[in-house]
């Protein structure tokens, strides 16, 4: 018998035909699938959490080819060459980006279960324009030869649309290179295809090892997160893999204070640790999604910080070029003198503490 993954993914939501098994499909909707050459889908799991008839849906947004798309007024051409740093002196493998001295982005492949349309490597991954290779030995061969790498962040598309032998050579190779104390996966496999999560995958996972395994997934909407999730999320934990969550800020989505507390708390609920926040990075043709910088901070100001735990904070950080930029919320120095600060708390209430001098 096929296991429920594979068949999920074999019945894959990519046609209209298919997505009018699901929802009622919009004039609009159904003109952006028709006409932009464009790939998009999703899984049959993630699809039914769509709400059947409202176009605005945060999951129907995520998922379906918008004409909002054509429009490129503040993206930046040729994205990913110059967020990736892969027009710089150093060469470097198709598969590894890098922006930090000690630790790197590995693209082992450029398949999803999910084709966000919010997707800031869509030049790659949805729209099929920049072509790179995705060669994991060579990847592997760069790392081992790079001894200042210390932690290796598996990205793609998503890795655990790899078949289980694929991640456990991965792992198991990555783990023979003696300089790596840790080794990261960035997977929306717990969101969009939590089935995927087997016994065999689980297998691959658990074994006990001095380098760990952590994983980062993304959730953008309380909507996204079930009962499926909480279990997908359970059997990770089981294997001593930690699970974060990047969320992404997304305009009409995620961004006002209600749906942005609700989420963050709802992560807990199924033991997910908000990590970043990112603010939706500008890759062509995604305008529609972005909001105001300041957006992230005020959410974090006016929805989390001293509203709900403590552990349901992200750090809201711009994804650059040189690097993750953290722009947390800066309204709680109200002043300093030699004597003290003036600090507010999320209340606006003032209080009053000593300035130690150096
Ligand atoms: C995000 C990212 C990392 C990891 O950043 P952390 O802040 O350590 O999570 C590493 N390399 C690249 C290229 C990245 O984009
Ligand atoms: S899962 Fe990640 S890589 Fe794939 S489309 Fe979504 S954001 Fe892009």
């Amino acid at each position: 018998m096929m296991e429920e993954w594979k068949e999920q993914l074999q019945n894959s939501v990519n046609t209209l035909e298919r997505l009018k098994a699901f929802i009622n499909v919009t004039s609009e909707e159904k003109e952006a699938i028709t006409t932009l050459n464009t790939k998009w889908g999703t899984s049959p799991y993630f699809a039914s959490l769509m709400d059947k008839d409202d176009p605005n849906c945060p999951i129907r947004r995520q998922v379906l080819p918008s004409m909002k798309e054509k429009v490129n007024k503040f993206g930046i051409q040729d994205y990913l060459i110059w967020k990736e740093n892969r027009d710089t002196e150093e060469v470097r493998p198709d598969s590894i980006a890098r922006q930090y001295h000690n630790r790197v982005a590995f693209t082992v492949t450029d398949v999803c279960v999910n084709y966000c349309r919010h997707c800031f490597r869509k030049e790659v991954v949805v729209d099929k324009e920049l072509h790179l290779r995705m060669d994991v030995d060579e990847g592997l061969a760069w790392i081992s030869e790079h001894k200042e790498i210390r932690d290796v962040l598996i990205t793609g598309g998503d890795p655990f649309i790899l078949s289980d032998d694929k991640i456990e050579y991965i792992i198991r190779k990555l783990r023979e290179i003696p300089h790596l104390d840790m080794i990261r996966f960035g997977t929306r496999a717990p969101i969009v295809l939590p089935q995927r999560i087997t016994n065999g995958l689980k297998k691959v996972l658990s074994v006990y090892h001095k380098v760990p395994i952590w994983i980062n997934t993304q959730c953008n909407h309380p909507n996204e997160i079930t009962e499926k999730t909480a279990e997908a999320v359970f059997k990770l934990l089981t294997c001593g893999v930690n699970v974060g969550n990047q969320a992404v800020l997304l305009k009409g989505i995620n961004d006002d204070v209600e749906t942005f507390r609700k989420l963050h708390q709802k992560l807990l609920t199924v033991r997910i640790r908000p990590y970043y926040l990112f603010y939706c990075e500008p890759a062509p043709g995604i305008d529609h999604f972005r909001t105001p910088v300041e957006k992230g901070a005020e959410l974090i100001r006016d929805a989390i910080r001293g509203h709900t735990t403590g552990l349901a904070q992200p750090m809201y950080v711009i994804a650059t070029n040189v690097g993750k930029i953290p722009l947390m919320p800066d309204y709680y120095i109200m002043g300093k003198d030699e004597k003290e600060y003036t600090l507010k708390n999320h209340k606006g209430i003032i209080t009053k503490w000593p300035n130690i001098p150096e």
